[in-house]
């Protein structure tokens, strides 16, 4: 079956852009995925094609407006009427690994990207619409989030990575960061790779590894370790968890 995808953009050119390449772009030549683009601009409703005005109550740049919004929202619907509609926002709920996995395994997806100042809000009261957001950074425009989503869902339909087993090994499959990588030369400017990864005994290997990914998320992410800790007591025993708790 063909992942649908629709990008509403003011910016189509940037499409497939990156993800004409390399596995997402030989995935879309043998029709795994699909994608549409949504010129914002063929919303508009005055002869000068306006898709923006300024601010309610004053302020720099340019909001985009709900109406015109509305309007691609509802023709995106009617090409892909299943797909869930996310919209690029630094407002909205950082986009995860989990929510990506959910999204990938559906029929498709549908992005808005925004611009200047962003969207008019009414149109997450007037439409079913998902505020999603790539982290907390601020780009120009919703376009390279709507290529990273879509790049992180291609390469989990089925046949797109070559070895069915590479998805689950990586950060964030199983709630923590994936362990350190070597690869050939086995020394570099005097640096070795750990003997373990040598010694071919694989319980020992998977051992190390788990210990490393333990130990870096903890260090490196805080945020991760604990939530990873949190769910692992949970399971262990919920009941003992409440009474932690009273
Ligand atoms: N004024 C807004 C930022 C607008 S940036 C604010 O401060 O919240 C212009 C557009 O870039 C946004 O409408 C959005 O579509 C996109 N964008 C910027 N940062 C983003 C992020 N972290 N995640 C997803 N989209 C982002």
């Amino acid at each position: 079956m063909t992942f649908s995808t629709t990008v509403i953009t003011l910016y189509p050119e940037m499409f497939p852009g990156p993800l004409g390449a390399s596995l997402a772009g030989r995935a879309m030549e043998r029709g795994d995925w699909s994608l549409d683009t949504v010129q914002l601009r063929d919303f508009a409703t005055d002869k000068h094609r306006t898709v923006d005005d300024t601010p309610a109550g004053g302020g720099a740049g340019m909001v985009l407006k709900a109406d015109v919004l509305g309007a691609a929202i509802d023709h995106a619907r009617s090409l892909s009427p299943d797909a869930p509609v996310l919209a690029m926002t630094p407002r909205g709920k950082p986009v995860s690994q989990a929510r990506i996995r959910e999204l990938a395994a559906g029929p498709g997806v549908t992005l808005l990207c925004g611009r200047f100042e962003g969207f008019d809000e009414r149109i997450f009261d007037g439409r079913e619409v998902e505020e999603v957001s790539l982290g907390d950074i601020v780009l120009s425009g919703g376009e390279p989030a709507a290529i990273a989503i879509l790049d992180a869902c291609i390469r989990l339909l089925p046949g797109v990575m070559g070895a069915p087993t590479s998805g689950i090994e990586e950060s964030f499959e199983n709630g923590l960061l994936e362990y350190p990588q070597f690869t050939r030369p086995q020394e570099w400017e005097g640096r070795t790779i750990p003997e373990v990864l040598r010694s071919g005994d694989h319980a020992k290997i998977a051992a190390w590894r788990k210990a490393r990914s333990e130990h870096d998320t903890r260090l490196r992410r805080p945020d991760l370790w604990e939530r990873h800790t949190g769910a692992r007591d949970q399971s262990a025993s919920g009941a003992r968890h409440e009474t932690k708790e009273d």
